[in-house]
């Protein structure tokens, strides 16, 4: 019999996938992990090169036009190869102990809900999938007896914080965050903010979505809602610090006056090895921190103005229902945009501010738990409107500068 534990990593050529891999291979590789499936998206070379050393029973990309490529790569390997979205969910169907959900963005809904429908373990990377469809993303898991482990450094640093303590008596939780790329540039420098300026983070390495994320806040305005559908905790106690030194990862503070607060190295390794390795804690290849060389951990409260994207998920928050797919979805879009040239990186929050306005008089926007079909309809339906708002601001940007 296999005694090997199975595993999935959606997204494994990705910063997360990667430091997932690191992991796996640390730990014993093939020789400890049955890998069921890999999966990634342009990056056929290093998702071969991740299957094969993996000895993976599936690796799937998700473009159609690098199944070739990818078929190519794999040729004699007797991993099994597959393309496109459908190949994706169906890679998902099939059952893995612990599953990393680590895709970028609002592709990785549809695999993380299929994995969890066998139950086991997922560990959560991917925070749109709980920002679009919290409810039902937990509802799914209870009723198939599975597990979600969560992965942002964030989410892990609250999970930790709160073992062995009953959540009546939590009183607040603070997210911290560094900041970003901009957090002391003058505000009004940012309306000329580059791509390139915007992808470079202070202290976390990561995709460039995300740290451009980081720098608007947006990925803050993320983790606050994906704080209130993981733990359950309403808006108002829930809270942003700017720690420039991202060494506080989260802090829970109690009813007794107390606080429990969460400290590590940068290293999304702690928090991906958590959640491998949960409820045991292993020995993982991650800086420890000397407190005395650090001396000093700063903390400040955002400034609205520099970071408008938190105000517009405390929006999101009220509403509800649909309102979180909506808000994901503008702002995927809005970031493309940006990315593409097409707006400022001022211009983000406004077109998802103008795409939450134009959605917010609709049934079904409010708190009832929208099904995944609604949930996809919404996303789409934002997404086009996010585009042409996106398109219309660029116009008027660039007339104006003409
Ligand atoms: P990356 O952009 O580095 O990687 C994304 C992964 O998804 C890659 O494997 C990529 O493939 C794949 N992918 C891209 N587009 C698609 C698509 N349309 N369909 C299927 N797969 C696709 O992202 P990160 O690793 O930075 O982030 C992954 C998730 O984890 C995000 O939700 C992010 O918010 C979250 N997260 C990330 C953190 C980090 O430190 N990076 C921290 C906390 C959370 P390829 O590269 O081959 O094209």
């Amino acid at each position: 019999m296999d005694e090997r534990r199975s595993v999935s990593v959606f997204g494994s050529t990705g910063s997360i996938g990667e430091s997932t891999f690191d992991l796996l291979m640390r730990q014993g590789g093939p020789r400890a992990y049955r890998t069921v499936a890999l999966t990634g998206g342009r990056n056929v070379a290093r998702l071969a090169e991740m299957a094969r050393a993996l000895q993976a029973e599936l690796a799937v990309t998700a473009h159609e036009d690098c199944l070739r490529p990818l078929q190519a790569a794999l040729a004699g390997s007797g991993v099994e190869v597959a393309a496109g979205a459908q190949a994706l969910a169906e890679a998902a169907d099939r059952p893995a102990g612990w599953v990393m959900s680590a895709i970028v963005g609002a592709a990785g809904l549809v695999p993380g809900f299929r994995a969890l429908a066998h139950g086991g373990t997922l560990a959560l990377a991917n925070k749109e999938s709980l920002v679009t469809a919290g409810p039902l993303l937990m509802e799914t898991a209870r009723k198939a007896k599975a597990r979600i482990l969560p992965v942002d450094s964030e989410h892990s640093a609250i999970f930790q914080s709160l073992l062995s303590e009953e959540m009546t008596s939590v009183e607040r939780v603070i997210l911290t965050a560094s900041g970003g790329a901009f957090r002391d540039w003058p505000v009004e420098r940012l309306v000329a903010a580059t791509v390139a300026e915007a992808s470079t983070h202070p202290n976390w390495a990561m995709g460039q979505r995300i740290t451009i994320d980081s720098a608007s806040m947006f990925n803050k305005a993320l983790e606050l809602i994906e704080t209130r559908e993981f733990f359950g905790i309403d808006p108002d106690r829930i809270e942003v610090l700017v720690h420039p030194e991202s060494l506080v990862h989260a802090l829970v503070a109690f009813c007794d006056g107390g606080m429990i607060g969460h400290l590590g190295a940068p290293d999304m390794r702690h928090a991906i090895g958590y959640a491998l390795n949960w409820p045991d804690r292993t020995p993982l290849p991650v800086a420890r921190l000397d407190l005395a060389r650090v001396g000093s951990l700063t903390f400040r409260a955002p400034d609205p103005l520099r970071y408008p994207a938190l105000a517009l998920a405390r929006q999101v928050m009220d509403k509800g229902g649909l309102a979180g797919a909506v808000f994901n979805a503008a702002k995927e879009a809005a970031l493309d945009a940006f990315i593409e040239g097409q707006i400022c990186f001022t211009d983000m929050a406004g077109v998802v501010e103008t795409v939450l306005e134009d959605f917010s008089g609709r049934t079904g926007f409010g708190p009832a738990l929208a099904p995944l079909e609604a949930v996809l309809a919404a996303d789409s339906e934002a997404r086009a409107r996010a585009r042409s708002v996106a398109e219309r601001t660029g116009d008027k940007r660039w007339k104006s500068r003409a």
